[in-house]
């Protein structure tokens, strides 16, 4: 930042633009670089960019005018993945070689036809913390060793996963700066290419998003293209494209902005570790890498060698370089494109399905929508409000719907979260094992969010239109509703035009029935566990009324919590701000709810860990953070009622960092020693609740009489990453308290369990007896799930293990399902074995597959 800084003063081609803060707080910028003429009149410049961006009302003639007038928009960084590292040296270097290169022409052709946005990194907070890490081990036997922490305050690598879901500042922060300046293209600089390849260019693997404007796909492309040929004039060989690298998961933030009609792609460079440099020869290659054959697509096979930091930032320099001369010899193209896309979705959701969608407001949880339809608003998506009732299709919609209507510019990002995925069938070889995604295959947020949407199938009629009024401002603060801390502008003050009489998407008002001087709060909503952590903040308590059992063909009903012990006007206000629908009761029955709750933090920093960290910090829950140290000091029972072991590899979790390879202090796992102490916890009386492949940690170690039936089957006949799925969960059990009793959850490479003799508790949740459950994604071989359950409550002495089969917080989105994590970090202490559950809602299959078919539903 220094140097760019120095630049800054020094030259009048490069302007430092802040752009917000970031996590941790620090100031964030970056560098507009273009000819002065361009930076003096960057603001005329820009209307034309957001012309363009928004076609409503523009002709072709007028859209060709503008294109021949402005300048191409391009932002490029130094990437955000920090571990990373050449990527943010690599904009030292292209910020001066732009300024120092204005007597090359290809450079000064550049300098003018093209305005930069360059982003020295876009996760400043990591890279600090890697280069913190690296300089405190060079030198030392753990020079290349991997950070014992996150390399963004919450959830590490997937900074680059949530691009729609916008949870964390970073995403926000860059989210609404693209909508400010709407750039043609977005390059993110990544790390590493497929060895021994030394830098992944576009085109993509397959698949690529089904949604994925075509013109844009055909420009990222030809930019792929024009990087390689440049890379090659500078006599820099080993560039590859298309595998691994799939484009199919649209929450990469270096992807989403396709469906906004911006060529976003990123690229990948060698990195062996940090700024170490190492030698290759041949013999460390794969034995098919080995004969060096020229591939139409890795022209100049790398030979091996010395590979540096400085090395990884000449190739991407290259790449950024090239990059740019594509954006100038193009500029016109670039600019009607991005104009020519836009009207062209525009006029493909005026002739074909979905033409809206429908979002009412009174649902399950009523701040779910409101928590969808505000991340699609600050990425850009127009939301309208229905002012009076109205019919249509054969369904009535109250005044308040939420209508997103698809004849708008930025439709495909609705369209790509709220559509069903069908992830193609794609086979290594014909007959062979299914290819795996590199991401998700399916995360339809309208499932994931437990909200209910519509799609509109035919046009929508003139009462509809009329009805429709464009929501506007932002009357609500969105850190009452999202409630993560952090600043969100209004998503609705840049770039597009507001409606001051309209009404913000907010939720329905909290409402009260009943009376008594007790708060009953309903789990099915998550802000119900934020008034229920406040609650116990202000001194008050909380009890869980337990619901029913159900009985043979019919589910349980849910229990609830009933706060006591806090303020009439606190409780009033909690209704409010939380927009809790609640009852007053004089009741005060059910057991005591404790929040002695300990969060295991392992030395190989898992994101689950971070998204755990964030979703519990997002409600409000006081926790502990605990270490391997701490399990093996004991007497975990005496501090805690809950410990929640993320997901983690079992092997990884027991052994941790190998001796040798973290210092000292970062070495080993939970251990034996841990283990006799997490045992003993649970025997006492503690409830251990474990996540996805945590959950195989704690069946073996605790030698449950559980199995994990899909442990072992291979991925030809069985295979499911990242898709959704339909449960069907028991509601009267305390931890899926507030769950409908079918759900859908996100599920990947998840344990499927039985139960074996000597097994005491209850299933939680099931997959259905016959037929897919798969709603969004992709499932071969349901057989192997069929009738089994996908999450228990295990008794083991006198305690409990929970052991979830899927993903609750998977990623921040799964908001349908976080209460099952919430319910579970309150399920301490004084439960009592099997006194909730209903013993007909699951039994085990027998050793044939065959099921005792009462009471199933
Ligand atoms: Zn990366």
């Amino acid at each position: 930042m220094a140097y760019f800084r120095a630049l800054d003063s020094a030259s009048d081609m490069l302007t430092l633009v802040e752009v917000g803060q970031t996590s941790e707080g620090r100031d964030w910028y970056f560098a507009l670089i273009s000819s002065p003429e361009n930076l003096a009149n960057v603001e005329r410049y820009r209307e034309i960019v957001q012309r363009l961006a928004h076609p409503a009302g523009l002709t072709d003639e007028a859209a060709r005018q503008l294109s021949q007038e402005g300048k191409a928009f391009v932002h490029i960084d130094g990437g955000l993945h920090a571990s990373e590292v050449a990527g943010a040296q690599h904009t030292i270097q292209l910020a001066y070689d732009m300024l120092a290169g204005a007597d090359n022409p290809r450079t000064a052709a550049i300098l003018d036809n093209v305005i930069l946005m360059l982003w020295p990194s876009i996760n400043p907070d990591g890279q600090n913390i890697v280069a913190d890490w690296y300089h405190s081990n060079v030198g030392t036997p753990y020079e290349i060793s991997s950070p014992p922490v996150l390399y963004q305050k919450y959830i590490g690598h997937d900074n680059n996963r949530d691009a729609y879901m916008l949870n964390v500042t970073e995403s926000r922060v860059v989210a609404r700066t693209w909508r400010r300046w709407e750039p043609h293209i977005v390059f993110v600089h990544h790390q590493s290419s497929p060895f021994p390849t030394r830098i992944w260019l576009p085109p993509f693997a397959e698949p690529i998003a089904s949604n994925a404007p075509p013109l844009m796909s055909r420009t990222v492309n030809m930019i792929g293209m024009a990087m390689a040929q440049g890379l090659e004039q500078n006599g820099q060989e080993g560039a590859t494209h298309m595998e691994p690298f799939d484009a199919w998961y649209p929450g990469y933030i270096d992807y989403l902005p396709m469906l906004q009609h911006i060529a976003a792609f990123w690229t990948e460079t060698a990195l062996y570790r940090y700024a170490t440099p190492h030698f290759y020869t041949i013999n460390d290659f794969p034995a098919r890498s080995r004969d060096l054959r020229p591939q139409t697509l890795y022209a100049s096979p790398w030979k091996g060698g010395w590979w540096r930091l400085r090395d990884g930032v000449e190739y991407m320099v290259t790449a950024s370089y090239y990059t740019l001369d594509y954006a100038s010899k193009y500029r016109e193209d670039l600019l009607y494109n991005r104009y020519q896309s836009g009207r062209d979705i525009i006029r493909k959701y005026e002739q074909e399905p979905p033409y809206a969608y429908f979002i009412p407001q009174e649902q399950r949880d009523p701040v779910a929508p409101v928590e969808l339809l505000r991340r699609l608003a600050f990425n850009g998506v127009e939301i309208s409000r229905l002012n009076s009732a109205v019919t249509f299709d054969g369904i009535n919609y109250p005044a308040g719907t939420w209508v997103i209507p698809m004849n708008q510019e930025f439709a495909e990002v609705a369209h790509g979260v709220l559509d069903v995925q069908t992830y193609p069938d794609l086979r290594e070889f014909p007959e062979g094992p299914p290819d795996q995604p590199y991401d998700a295959a399916g995360w339809t947020l309208s499932y994931q969010m437990g909200v209910d949407v519509t799609a509109a199938a035919s046009p929508l009629t003139d009462e509809v239109r009329s009805a429709m009024v464009p929501v506007a401002g932002e009357p609500v603060d969105w850190r009452a509703v999202q409630g993560i801390g952090t600043s969100f502008d209004s998503p609705m003050d840049v770039g597009f035009d507001t409606d001051a009489t309209a009404v913000g998407i907010v939720p329905l008002p909290g409402r009260t029935a009943g009376s008594g001087s007790n708060l009953a709060v309903d789990p099915a909503q998550n802000n119900s566990f934020r008034a229920i952590n406040q609650a116990i903040e202000e001194g008050g308590s909380v009890r869980f009324e337990a619901g029913s059992p159900g009985d043979a063909g019919h589910p349980g009903t849910s229990g609830r919590y009933v706060i006591s012990g806090i303020s009439r006007s606190s409780a009033n206000q909690m209704v409010r701000d939380l927009a809790l629908r609640a009852e007053w009761t004089g009741s005060n029955s059910g057991a005591p709810v404790r929040r002695r709750i300990a969060l295991y933090r392992s030395w190989r920093p898992s994101m689950d860990q971070g998204w755990s960290r964030w979703l519990l910090d997002s409600y409000d829950f006081a926790y502990t953070r605990i270490t391997n140290g701490d399990l093996h000091a004991g007497r975990l029972r005496d501090r805690f009622d809950v410990i929640l072991l993320p997901a983690e590899r079992p092997q990884s979790l027991l052994n941790g960092n190998a001796k040798g390879s973290v210092p000292p202090r970062y070495e080993g796992g939970i251990g034996d020693m841990g283990v006799r102490a997490l045992d003993k916890f649970v025997r006492d009386g503690g409830t251990l609740v474990c996540l996805n492949n945590s959950s195989e940690f704690a069946i073996e170690q605790l030698h449950l009489p559980v199995e994990n039936v899909v442990a072992n089957i291979p991925r030809d006949e069985y295979f499911v990453s990242g898709s959704i799925l339909e449960i069907q969960t028991d509601p009267s059990h305390p931890v899926m308290a507030g769950m409908p009793d079918r759900a859908a959850v996100f599920v990947g490479y998840s344990p499927v369990f039985t139960t074996l003799e000597g097994f005491e508790g209850s299933a939680l949740a099931k997959y259905q007896q016959v037929g897919s459950p798969l709603l969004s994604g992709y499932l071969l071989g349901e057989e192997h799930l069929n009738g089994y359950a996908a999450a228990l409550d295990v008794v083991h002495g006198d305690g409990h293990v929970i052991l979830i089969g899927f993903r609750p917080q998977w990623r921040g989105q799964s908001f349908g399902t976080f209460k099952v994590l919430f319910n579970a970090m309150l399920y301490g202490g004084n439960v009592s074995a099997g006194s909730f559950s209903n013993p007909e809602f699951w039994t085990a299959p027998d050793q044939n597959g065959e099921t005792d078919k009462s009471g199933t539903m």
